[in-house]
């Protein structure tokens, strides 16, 4: 409050209105850039800890990143991609604009097609945390037998964090689980996107995926981060958050996949509250962390399977995020990620690079995969899900159907070679 009085007396000395102080990423540029060499890959990671925004970053060679290049941010990069050689392509000159349309449709399909919070979700929109809540309540409600919902947390700002547990409804007990989750970064919408196209697989669509509930009950938690979530659909200058939103000072909200204790805070990820990877003053400061930390350590002893979705990159990442080392059982996790990627490339030709996260993106600590996997689960994996092109950050609406059903080939067949392993 005392912040907008400030800004409000400022801009009426200067004589603008607080909109035009906001920013809006007017004039803020999508680059595309693709490292050939060791020393351009190393700049360019250089430029992602000077505070350049990576939405999709990547340490391999001839792998495409992509950077939000602010205006004050332009010169320096233009100048150190030309001096240095390194590929760059514009992918979009103006993402304020592509905002602005992106939350104006979100809008408009709002009023147009409220949700009651009865029957199926269509993939044409996102959702907001609380219709989300919703569908999966009246899923419980629809199939008391086989679906069950579960309070298991709050956020900061007191938003319920609910998990649906999904079976076949044979009430067998020690059966083994797969723990999903999603919307860690709050800016990421598609995660949970892919997340309600599952619970809609294994729900609606049980008869054809019951092979995948026999032996094993489906735990998911749809939106890690609702806070962040809801916050990145209230306006233009939101709309790239990635954080939680507990305040430290003069910033807010320690990004949740940097909070875990599990080599906290030694490679990675930043020590600064404003920072983007802020890792948090202590290992789990934030309390949407500590219900994940929770539920991972109650379900680990039959958990086989956790995966996190993400976006974007096409990556299937697997432990370790703190080391280059590999976990003795890498095999396996390669095995499992191998199957996956080549399911999805099979299916719609869309590539998917996997390996250790260290190996493939950068060493990042304190991230949920390796706690996952430190916890107990034999399997953790973080699966950074197809980006939309050039127009922006997300894909746009009429697209999300065609990711979420691409991402779910590759979580099924994933799936079954878990079965057919553990
Ligand atoms: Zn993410």
């Amino acid at each position: 409050m005392l912040r907008a009085v400030v800004l409000l007396l400022i801009s009426v000395a200067v004589g603008l209105t607080v909109g035009e102080l906001d920013h809006g990423y007017k004039g803020y540029h999508i680059y595309e850039v693709t490292p050939k060499t060791l020393e351009q890959s190393q700049l360019l990671h250089q430029l992602s800890l000077d505070g350049y925004d990576f939405i999709k970053e990547g340490r391999l060679l001839g792998h495409s990143s992509r950077v939000i290049v602010s205006p004050a941010q332009f010169e320096r990069f233009v100048k150190l991609v030309k001096s240095e050689q390194i590929a760059y392509t514009l992918l979009n000159e103006n993402l304020g604009a592509s905002i602005d349309e992106e939350l104006a449709l979100l809008k408009l399909q709002r009023r147009m097609n409220p949700i009651t919070g009865k029957g199926r979700l269509s993939t044409e929109r996102y959702y907001t945390h609380e219709e989300i809540l919703n569908y999966i309540d009246d899923l419980a409600v629809r199939y008391p037998s086989r679906v069950f919902v579960k309070t298991v947390g709050w956020s900061y700002e007191r938003r319920a964090l609910k998990t649906i547990t999904i079976t076949n409804g044979d009430q067998r007990k020690g059966k083994k689980l797969i723990f999903v989750d999603g919307g860690f970064h709050a800016r990421e919408w598609i995660s949970p996107a892919a997340v309600l196209y599952i619970i809609d697989q294994l729900v609606e669509q049980f008869e054809q995926n019951a092979d995948l509930l026999k032996d094993y009950d489906w735990i998911i938690l749809p939106v890690v981060n609702p806070d962040g979530y809801e916050h990145t659909q209230t306006g233009t200058l939101a709309r790239m958050w990635r954080k939680t939103r507990q305040p430290y000072g003069a910033c807010y909200g320690a990004d949740p996949n940097r909070n875990f204790d599990f080599h906290w805070n030694e490679e990675g990820a930043s020590s600064s509250a404003c920072a983007d990877t802020y890792a948090g003053p202590t290992a789990f400061s934030e309390p949407e962390t500590i219900v994940v930390r929770d539920l991972m350590h109650s379900l680990s002893d039959r958990g086989v399977m956790y995966l996190t979705l993400h976006s974007y990159g096409n990556y299937l990442l697997y432990p370790w995020g703190w080391t280059s080392d590999l976990p003795d059982t890498w095999e396996d996790l390669d095995e499992v990620a191998r199957t996956g990627a080549e399911a999805i490339e099979n299916a719609t030709g869309t590539v998917y690079t996997y390996g250790s996260s260290t190996n493939v993106l950068y060493i990042a600590a304190g991230a949920s995969d390796d706690y996952g996997f430190y916890a107990g689960f034999n399997v953790s994996i973080t699966m950074e899900l197809s980006g939309a092109g050039s127009i922006g950050f997300n894909p746009p609406v009429t697209r999300i159907d065609e990711f979420v059903t691409e991402t779910w080939i590759g979580i099924r067949a994933m799936a079954e070679k878990i079965i057919e392993k553990y």
